[in-house]
């Protein structure tokens, strides 16, 4: 299946996604996590990159439509998969359809996660996640057995630099701006499906689940 996350920055995109790509055997694709790695790296494309993200604004179009492009090209999209934080913005997701067209497939689903303005907050200030195998937890509401430490391997946990002061506010006000009118753009194709991101993990992804089933 084709698959679009949606939702604000705290809502819960990168939990579900390691859980629904699981599920249903697909790539989960995130232009954060590819723009945090090509950070790390120190690579053209991080140095650039790292300039927007550090203030909470979104990286330009051009460069992260031609990122994406290229990932969706690859043979592991072929039996569908996750997109987590892109499209963000209507050029972005007028793209989307333009590749989408090129390869002969389709946008099947857009899960749109919402949670209130002031959860997402305190989410995004207690995330924390692993600089190893990248699992996410929250210090407050989902904290590793051993503070610092990834239960699943390990690894260091580490908060992300832009889930601090005032950044996580301009984050949110830029999704309202620049993203939440994307909300309305699937809707009108149909492919909306909001579901409640202030309840229990599992929970979440029950709501997800049923959804995907209706569809397959
Ligand atoms: P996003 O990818 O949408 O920015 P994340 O999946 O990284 O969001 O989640 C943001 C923070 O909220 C993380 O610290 C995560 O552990 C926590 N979180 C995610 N889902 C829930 C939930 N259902 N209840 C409580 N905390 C959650
Ligand atoms: P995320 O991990 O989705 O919260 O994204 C972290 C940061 O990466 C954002 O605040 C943006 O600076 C940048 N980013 C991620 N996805 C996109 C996108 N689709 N368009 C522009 N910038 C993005």
């Amino acid at each position: 299946m084709n698959i679009i996350l949606m939702g604000p920055p705290g809502a819960g995109k990168g939990t579900q996604a390691e859980l629904i790509t699981a599920e249903y055997n697909i790539p989960h694709i995130s232009t954060g996590d590819i723009f945090r790695e090509a950070v790390s790296k120190g690579t053209e494309l991080g140095k650039e990159a790292k300039k927007y993200m550090n203030e909470g604004k979104l990286v330009p179009d051009e460069v992260t439509i031609g990122i994406i492009e290229e990932r969706l090209n690859y043979s592991d999209c072929l039996q569908g998969f996750l997109l987590d934080g892109f499209p963000r913005t209507t050029v972005q997701a007028e793209a989307l359809d333009e590749v989408m067209a090129k390869l002969d497939r389709k946008i099947e689903v857009v899960i749109n996660i919402f949670v209130d303005r002031d959860i997402l907050i305190e989410r995004m200030e207690g995330r924390v996640s692993c600089k190893n195998c990248k699992s996410i937890y929250n210090t407050k509401f989902n904290p590793p057995s051993s503070p610092g430490i990834c239960d699943k391997c390990g690894g260091e946990l580490v908060q992300r630099s832009d889930d601090r002061g005032e950044t996580v506010r301009t984050r949110l006000d830029v999704y309202i701006e620049q993203t939440s009118p994307l909300l309305a753009y699937y809707e009108k194709k149909g492919l909306l499906h909001n579901i409640n991101g202030d309840q229990d993990t599992s929970l979440v992804f029950e709501d997800i689940k049923k959804v995907l089933e209706s569809l397959r």
